[in-house]
C-alpha cells in the first residue's frame, strides 16, 4: 500500500472551544489507485489532506493522533526538512484556486523550473526548457512563449493546468487534489479533469480526489471514502456505491445529484445541516439528519463496519440501508 493512515485525528481550537476536525480517520491508497474522498464542506476532507501533506496549519490546527504512513515511513515522525522533501518529490497536491497558490510576480516557467532546480539541481536554461515541455504537456498553447507570462494572464481553466503540470513535474507517486475544478465553470471542470485523469494514467500516479461533488468521481475514482463530522463513513469502490448505499448519509449525497441512468426521478437535499465541530452529536453524528435513525442511533456511535472485504459502512442499520 502507497498510502496507509491509521485513526488520525486532528483538533482546532477555535473561540467556541476544541473543534474536532478529523476524528479517527484510517484509510489506504494503493499505487496507482484513485480514491475520492467525497462529503460536504466542514466534513473534514481538506484538514485531513493538509494533515497527511504536512501542510496543516499550526497552530491552531494539532494532529492529536494516529499514523500517516507513506511508502511504509510515518511522515508524522519526520522533521520539516525531511518533510519538505517528500513534498513535490514524492506527493503534490493541488488547490482549489490556484491564483493564490501560485506566486503572482513571478512568471510561471520560473515557478515550474524552480521545481527541477531545487529537487534536480538542474541549471535555469535546462529547468526552463522542462517547464516548456510540461506546459505542452497540460496542453497550453503557445507554451514556448507563454512561460514567461505572469499568473494573471492565465484563465482559471489555464492556471489550474499550469498547478496539474507543477504537481506532475516530479513524477510524484501520490497527488492529492483538493475540489481541483471547483472554481471553474462546468465546461471547463470537465476538460480539467479529464487532463487529470490522463496524466496520472500515463504517469501510473495514484489520486486521492477530494470533492463535494458525486457528478465528478463516477468516471475517475476506483473507489470512493465518504466522510461526515470529521469521520469516514461510507468506504467501497464506485460501483457497489453508486448500485446501493450502505449508509443513508451516502444515499442522501446520491439522491441530491442528477443521474443519467435514472431520469425523470425526483432530486432530494438532505435536510438540515452539518453539526458544529466543537459539538458534535453523541452517538452517530449524522442522526439529526438522518431519516432511517432510531434510538440506539442516538446513543451509540457505530464504527466502521465490515459490510463486505472491500466495503465498510459506519451505520448501525447498514444491511436496511443496502436493502431500501
Ligand atoms: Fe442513520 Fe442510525 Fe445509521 Fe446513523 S447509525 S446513519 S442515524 S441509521
Ligand atoms: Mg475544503
Amino acid at each position: 500500500m502507497l498510502l496507509d493512515v491509521h485513526d488520525l485525528k486532528v483538533e482546532f481550537r477555535t473561540r467556541d472551544g476544541i473543534a474536532r476536525a478529523v476524528n479517527g480517520v484510517s484509510f489506504g491508497v494503493d499505487a496507482g489507485e484513485t480514491l475520492a474522498v467525497l462529503g460536504e464542506s466542514g466534513s473534514g476532507k481538506s484538514v485531513t489532506a493538509q494533515a497527511v501533506m504536512g501542510i496543516l496549519d499550526s497552530p491552531p490546527g494539532r494532529i492529536t493522533a494516529g499514523e500517516v504512513l507513506f511508502q511504509g515511513r510515518d511522515l508524522l515522525r519526520l522533521n520539516e526538512d525531511e518533510r519538505r522533501r517528500v513534498r513535490g518529490a514524492e506527493m503534490a497536491m493541488i488547490f482549489q484556486d490556484a491564483l493564490s497558490s501560485l506566486n503572482p510576480v513571478l512568471p510561471v516557467g520560473d515557478q515550474l523550473g524552480e521545481m527541477f532546480v531545487v529537487h534536480r539541481g538542474m541549471s535555469r536554461k535546462d529547468a526552463r526548457a522542462k517547464a516548456v515541455e510540461l506546459m505542452d504537456q497540460v496542453r497550453i498553447p503557445g507554451a514556448r512563449e507563454r512561460v514567461k507570462q505572469y499568473p494573471h494572464q492565465f484563465s482559471g481553466g489555464m492556471r489550474q493546468r499550469i498547478m496539474i503540470a507543477m504537481a506532475i513535474a516530479l513524477e510524484p507517486a501520490l497527488i492529492i487534489a483538493d475540489e481541483p475544478t471547483t472554481a471553474l465553470d462546468v465546461t471547463v471542470q470537465a476538460q480539467v479533469m479529464d487532463l487529470l485523469a490522463e496524466l496520472r494514467r500515463e504517469y501510473k500516479m495514484a489520486l486521492v480526489l477530494i470533492t463535494h461533488d458525486l457528478g465528478v468521481v463516477a468516471d475517475v475514482a476506483d473507489r470512493i471514502a465518504v466522510m461526515y463530522a470529521g469521520r469516514i463513513v461510507e468506504s467501497a469502490p464506485v460501483q457497489d456505491i453508486y448500485k446501493a448505499p450502505a449508509h443513508p448519509y451516502t444515499r442522501g449525497l446520491l439522491e441530491s445529484v442528477p443521474r443519467l441512468d435514472l431520469k425523470g426521478r425526483e432530486l432530494t437535499a438532505i435536510s438540515g445541516l452539518p453539526p458544529n465541530l466543537t459539538r458534535i452529536p453523541p452517538g452517530c453524528a449524522f442522526h439529526p439528519r438522518c431519516p432511517m435513525a432510531r434510538d440506539v442511533c442516538r446513543t451509540d456511535e457505530p464504527p466502521l463496519y465490515a459490510v463486505s472485504e472491500t466495503r465498510g459502512s459506519a451505520c448501525h442499520f447498514r444491511t436496511e440501508c443496502l436493502h431500501a
